[in-house]
């Protein structure tokens, strides 16, 4: 921190000065504020590192500027100046949010000292959030790298065994060839996992939110299910839709919207048992939209509903573990819909199915 702000504020004028003649001894550049209305303006004027408040003063007291402070930006440290030095006064103002409190009267020494300790404080701070930042942008970049490197190699690589499996591939034994199924098969679900991933990585949410378009659900409805038919008449599930014609149209960005309706018919009809059913239906609240996939499948125990949209995160269970997948998918479609500012509710019942009820701003009718 090359030049510390220091901010003071008090309605006592001859306090503002000595705090500011004491500080400059040591180098420190103060601002000046007589209340706790101007003191916040001078905030949001320019940044400081660092803010002394008394307690005491007509309109807006210290306890409330400090609470105001840590609303507006909680690494900005606050010292309150008290008269009235209690325990509990203290313990008031450290939960007001802020971070010391210096008696009055003080010698000019303990005031540097605490001021020094303040600025300390947020020297570490912006150090370690520098750091994470760091750590995370690199992270990302790793991964984003890792990802883009592998997807052509494995795509390529599948693409031999299909050639193989063909009828190109020549005379393959039978053993020879239940091996090369089973390595596209676990190629398959490492290509699944790199494209979740970077689907995962992809998904911007500020973007997402500049995107929003009104579009009649039944449309996003039949988009998403292209594609899911073959699925889910190779299990023999019976797939319907129930959207009212009337239905106000929903609020959403299409691409990723499409995707997160994708992702929930398709668990819907992976964990439905043969022969089951999936239905899609919707109806409308007071501002949204709700959208509902039902499922006669495996269902979801209540204890690991709290886990279902956490990334990675599949069931133990034998019947789960059954089928391919990533872990991925409802952490995407959570992504989505919480950039769309809605939500994803899920009611189940283990053995008997689920219903996956998804939240959307509808257009308003004037
Ligand atoms: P994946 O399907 O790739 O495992 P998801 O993130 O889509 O990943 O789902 C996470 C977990 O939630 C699944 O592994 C499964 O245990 C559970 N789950 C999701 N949808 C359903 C569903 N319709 N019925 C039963 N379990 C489900």
């Amino acid at each position: 921190m090359a030049y510390p702000k220091v901010l003071v504020i008090d309605d006592e004028e001859i306090s503002r000065i000595s705090c500011e003649r004491i500080l400059k001894r040591i180098g420190i550049e103060t601002t000046k504020a007589g209340s706790g209305r101007e003191g916040l303006d001078l905030l949001l004027a320019e940044p400081h590192d660092l803010v002394l408040v008394d307690l005491k003063m007509p309109e807006m007291d210290g306890m409330e500027v400090a609470r105001r402070i840590r609303d507006y930006d909680p690494n900005i440290v606050t010292i309150i100046i008290t008269g009235y030095a209690t325990i509990e006064t203290a313990v008031t103002a450290i939960k007001e949010g802020a971070y010391d409190y210096l008696p009055k009267p003080f010698t000019p020494d303990e005031l540097v000292i605490v001021v020094q300790r303040g600025l300390e404080k947020r020297r570490l701070d912006r150090e370690s959030q520098a750091l994470r930042q760091e750590k995370e942008a690199m992270e990302r970049n790793f991964v984003t790298m890792v990802t883009h490197q592998l997807r052509s190699p494995l795509g390529a690589i599948y693409q031999y065994f299909e050639v193989l499996l063909s009828d190109l591939g020549g005379d393959l034994s039978k053993i020879q060839r239940e091996m090369i199924e089973r390595a596209r098969e676990r190629l398959d679900g490492l290509l699944q996992l790199i494209n979740d991933w970077l689907d995962m990585n992809r998904i911007q949410t500020g973007d997402i939110a500049h995107r929003l378009e009104a579009c009649p659900l039944s449309s996003c409805v039949s988009a998403a299910l292209a594609g899911l038919e073959m699925a889910a008449m190779e299990k023999g599930i019976k797939l319907s839709v129930n959207i009212p014609q009337d239905l106000p149209r929903v609020c959403i960005d299409r691409n990723t919207f499409r995707e997160v309706l994708s992702n929930l018919i398709a668990n819907a009809i992976k964990y439905n048992r043969p022969e089951g059913k999936v239905c899609i239906s919707a109806c409308e609240t007071k501002d949204c939209v709700v959208v509902a996939i039902e499922d006669t499948g495996l269902g979801i125990d209540e204890k690991e509903i709290p886990f279902i949209f956490e990334q990675f995160y599949r069931s133990k269970s034998k019947a789960v573990r059954q089928q391919q997948g990533t872990g991925l998918g409802l952490a995407i479609a959570q992504k989505i819909i919480r950039a769309h500012r809605g939500k994803i509710e899920v009611q189940s019942r283990p053995g008997e199915g689920s219903i996956f009820s998804v939240y959307v701003d509808k257009e308003r009718r004037e």
